[in-house]
């Protein structure tokens, strides 16, 4: 068995939280807008159901809220440093417009990633995915709650 995948780089290539390994959407590519958000309702690898509950990637509505701004916010600092900006001429308007462009663009990838993202705040990595139960929301599991002291017989 290979070592364990590194977190970031599973979170941008969007594999599955649980064995970092299933591939968290059907298609590969992101820009094909039609099959954007397909996912498998299991991970193929380890079997891990992606959406925990029905609605939940509203909540990724944030993440990719977040993601934008850090996105903008690099693009200026990296404009700034390389270009640079000015009050005489348009180079400000220059840097909205494109980074607007880069946004749209890459708006489907982001959507991915949001996800990824999200899906990871709540599944942590398991080295022994193979053989012990996935990650759910069905409130009995004993990390949802604290669990109950056994009745006394
Ligand atoms: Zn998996």
């Amino acid at each position: 068995m290979a070592g364990k995948p590194g977190l970031a780089w599973s979170i941008l290539s969007q594999k599955c939280p649980r064995c970092r390994r299933g591939a968290m959407f059907s298609n590969p590519n992101p820009w094909n807008l039609k099959e954007m958000t397909k996912m498998p309702h299991n991970c193929p690898v380890c079997g891990q159901r992606f959406e925990l509950e029905i609605g939940f990637w509203y909540g990724t509505a944030y993440v990719s809220y977040l993601l934008t701004v850090v996105f903008c916010g690099i693009s200026f600092v990296l404009w700034w440093l390389t270009i640079g900006f000015s009050l005489q001429d348009s180079r400000f308007y220059w840097w909205l417009g494109i980074n607007g462009v880069l946004l749209v663009l890459l708006q489907p990838w982001f959507m991915r990633v949001s996800r990824a993202m999200y899906l990871y705040f709540f599944v942590s990595y398991d080295e022994q995915y193979e053989s012990t139960p996935t990650k759910t929301f069905d409130y009995s599991s004993e990390d949802y709650f604290l669990k109950k002291e056994d009745p006394v017989k």
